[in-house]
């Protein structure tokens, strides 16, 4: 028996934690057949054939950040041509525009940007909740709260009560990166280090306020980077039981300094299977299919991912960077898609809450 052999057959039938050294091994070493049938069964003994998603919005509410993240080509400096900022009217407007669908998310991120005001953030919040009363607002990463704090000289404590009283309820997962701080240095010098973006979750946590978490791959980092920010979440997750769903990035390889080459389909489809087998305490493991395209995300409910993610109508961020993928779909053609896969495709909230009233 090999070694993956002999792991593969300890994790199915004592169905231990997975360790890191194992980890590393499977990762490298099993087939993406074998890799994939154990994230496979993982996710079918938790979730059976269901395969989620949310009727959502995405609101990109500026590009202008004081970043530069190497990988990023969404941002763009003050003063820069091509640089947006949402006024409370556009944000209506673009709200209003599809009123008329069960919108059941709000999912809001953005740039850090310096000119806007304290104020802005909380009557951003507070128009999307009068205008979109029965949708949950999940919204800013640990990245953009930190920023606030910051910049307004406010506690991240205090920061969190003004945005969940203007009506946050939940927080979205991005800026996590890769937690190993050479790698950080190298990718996203100026961000928060990956030890501020997991204070700010446990925060976040303590506080009532449920979150996802990311990880960005297929750009410098290695396999041990990769399990070792695994291994943070994890951890994380066994104090605060604060995160809902694991979302691994591909890294998109356009229009950015970094220039790496970005995961194949078969790094992908490991990357979900060994987030899936690693993360036994995040109930959910995300498809997103904006950043790796619908195909791949069709496969990756067959690895370990249980959530296709949602309609988002407008996705900006990846989408700047190169993703090929649509920036937005229609819930029948999400619904279709999951089905084509050999799933059966159930609404969910924010909080994987099933929904029964289908309106496709
Ligand atoms: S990834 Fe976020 S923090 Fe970094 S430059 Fe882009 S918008 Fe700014």
């Amino acid at each position: 028996m090999n070694n993956t052999d002999a792991i593969i057959k300890k994790h199915v039938q004592e169905g231990g934690r997975l360790t890191r050294d194992d980890a590393l091994i499977l990762a490298r070493e099993a087939s993406i057949h074998d890799l994939g049938n154990l994230g496979n069964a993982r996710r079918q003994a938790i979730h059976g054939n269901k395969a989620y998603y949310v009727y959502n919005q995405h609101l990109n509410y500026t590009n202008v950040c004081q970043n530069a993240c190497k990988f990023c080509a969404y941002s763009k400096r003050e003063g820069q041509p091509g640089g947006y900022v949402y006024s409370m009217d556009e944000i209506r407007k673009r709200l209003l525009s599809r009123i008329d669908e069960p919108i059941r998310e709000i999912h809001i991120v953005g740039g850090l940007n310096p000119g806007l005001t304290y104020d802005y953030f909380l009557n951003m919040l507070r128009t999307v909740h009068e205008i979109r009363p029965q949708a949950t607002i999940k919204a800013f990463t640990a990245v953009e709260i930190a920023f606030l704090s910051s910049t307004y000289h406010k506690s991240v404590a205090e920061v969190l009560a003004d945005l969940q009283e203007a009506g946050l309820e939940a927080m979205t997962g991005g800026g996590a990166e890769i937690f190993d701080t050479q790698l950080r240095q190298k990718i996203c010098p100026e961000k928060i280090s990956g030890s501020q973006w997991l204070d700010i979750h446990s925060q976040a946590h303590s506080e009532g306020i449920y979150s996802n978490c990311t990880m960005l791959f297929g750009h410098l980092e290695t396999w041990e980077n990769r399990i070792d920010h695994l291994q943070a979440l994890r951890e994380l997750q066994d104090s605060t039981g604060g995160f809902l769903c694991f979302i691994p990035l591909p890294y998109q390889p356009e229009n950015n300094e970094l220039k790496a080459k970005g995961p194949d389909g078969n790094d992908f489809l490991r990357t979900i299977a060994i987030s899936r087998l690693y993360l036994d305490n995040i109930p959910h493991i995300k498809a997103y299919w904006a950043y790796a395209g619908v195909k791949a995300a069709q496969l990756a409910l067959w690895a370990g991912a249980d959530d296709f993610d949602g309609t988002i109508v407008e996705e900006k961020i990846g989408h700047a960077a190169g993703s090929a993928s649509p920036s937005g779909l229609g819930e029948k053609q999400l619904r279709e898609y999951i089905t084509a896969a050999g799933f059966s495709p159930v609404q969910r909230d924010t909080f994987f809450r099933e929904i029964e009233n289908i309106s496709a």
